[in-house]
């Protein structure tokens, strides 16, 4: 793309977002906050569906990861024993280091204890280890999967989502016997393949960057930087590290390994880390749905989202919102019922139907159904497809299966 059309993309998605109720400034009325960002209405759907869909794969569908919910005020000791006290700086303009923590304390007076507002989510599951193997007695190789905010006092925060000061993590810790590593981190590359995939991410964007011994962070043997072509140029996407056993060294936490095949006894396990940013991932979905046709002699634009991650599956409209029977029809025969059954349904009656159609493609509903006097004879209405504009008339007791079978 060229440089200008890369500039515009981005445009139109920041206003997008904000037109349509997916994502505002922070704090906007006071003038905003920089690197703060706040979802809407379908934004939220949107990252629910992204976020629900990774604990299902990770969590949901194995027998071999447990979840966890961390707080995200941790006691400083966790920060100085991890090494970010030390180490977790970016360096400023003049050459000095800043520690991009958000330090705060916790209590009044003298009984107040150091504490930080978590910068990654990886440690809220390491300090848990313990917790976890007493309560659950996980056989090597388990995980600990979390998804939760983090934050980052960036110094420069920028390109939308991308960069925030706030923002979400999805991670697993995925602990092995150390002889097992690359076996396990070609396993979670493809994992995390599959699952960009899934949700509907242009794959053709995507490229992995091996990163050199140089840059990787200090605790990690081999990283992978999965990177994302965003309008404002190839950056990282999400990371997989081979964290050794840095963490849990370093929290002095060990593990009684009874199957071992070698050596039987207390180990200290080794971590795979796939760790993947819940706003990044929300912001590549948007770059890769994003399109611009003409329909109808019209010119629209639309996302092109994977009815399993759109925030609103279906729409529901009345032909004419002034004749009772058809909206008395499309409210209780067709809208409720399919509420009640996928929850992300809208009701659209505003305008003419050539409106509604635009408006729900713009947040990308993968299907509109219209409800007219055929319907009070036949009971049956049309269904029209986002992105073909093809509509096709299906019997109103049939609906929930024919969106079932494409969800
Ligand atoms: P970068 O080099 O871009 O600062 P990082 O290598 O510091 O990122 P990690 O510490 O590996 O990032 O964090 C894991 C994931 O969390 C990233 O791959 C990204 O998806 C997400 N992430 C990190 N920092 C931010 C941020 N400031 N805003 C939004 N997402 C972020």
């Amino acid at each position: 793309m060229k440089k200008k059309e890369e500039n515009d993309l981005m445009g139109k998605i920041v206003s997008l977002c904000k037109r349509r109720g997916f994502v505002f400034q922070g704090s906007e009325i006071y003038g905003g906050l920089a690197g703060t960002y706040d979802y809407g209405h379908y934004g939220v759907a949107l990252k629910n569906n992204i976020k629900q869909n990774w604990w299902k794969k990770f969590v949901d569908n194995r027998r071999d990861i447990y979840g966890m919910d961390a707080s995200i005020i941790m006691n400083s000791k966790v920060w100085e024993a991890s090494g970010h006290v030390a180490g977790f700086s970016d360096p400023m303009a003049d050459g000095k280091q800043f520690n991009v923590m958000f330090k705060t304390s916790v209590g009044a007076g003298e009984e107040a204890t150091g504490a930080h507002l978590r910068p990654e989510t990886a440690q809220g599951i390491f300090v848990n280890f313990k917790n976890t193997v007493d309560a659950f007695h996980p056989k090597l190789p388990f995980g600990i999967a979390q998804i939760g905010k983090a934050f980052r006092n960036e110094i420069a925060p920028r390109d939308f989502l991308f960069r925030q000061r706030e923002f979400e993590q999805m991670e697993v810790e995925y602990f092995i016997r150390p002889e097992d590593w690359e076996k396990y981190f070609e396993y979670w590359r493809g994992e995390m393949l599959e699952w960009m995939e899934d949700i509907g991410l242009d794959m053709t964007k995507v490229h992995e960057l091996e990163v050199p011994d140089a840059d990787r962070a200090h605790y990690s043997k081999r990283t992978i930087d999965f990177e994302f072509d965003f309008p404002f140029g190839r950056k990282e996407l999400f990371g997989l590290a081979y964290r050794t056993d840095f963490d849990l060294k370093n929290h002095k936490l060990e593990y009684i390994d009874e199957d071992a095949p070698s050596a039987p006894g207390k180990i200290t396990p080794h971590v795979i880390e796939p760790s993947m940013g819940v706003d990044r991932i929300l912001l590549a979905l948007l770059v890769s749905v994003y399109a611009e046709d003409n329909k109808d002699g019209e010119a629209r634009s639309y996302l092109k989202f994977k009815p399993n991650i759109a925030p609103v599956v279906c729409a529901v409209s009345p032909l004419l919102k002034n004749k009772p029977e058809l909206v008395e029809y499309a409210n209780t025969k067709v809208f409720a019922p399919l509420k009640i059954e996928f929850g992300r349904v809208a009701w659209d009656d505003n305008g003419n139907i050539g409106k509604r159609y635009r408006r729900q493609d713009e947040i990308g509903t993968p299907w509109c159904i219209v409800v007219d006097f055929d319907t009070l004879t036949d009971d049956t209405v049309t269904v029209r497809d986002r992105d073909t504009g093809k509509q096709e008339r299906i019997k109103v007791n049939e609906l929930k299966n024919y969106i079932k079978e494409r969800i």
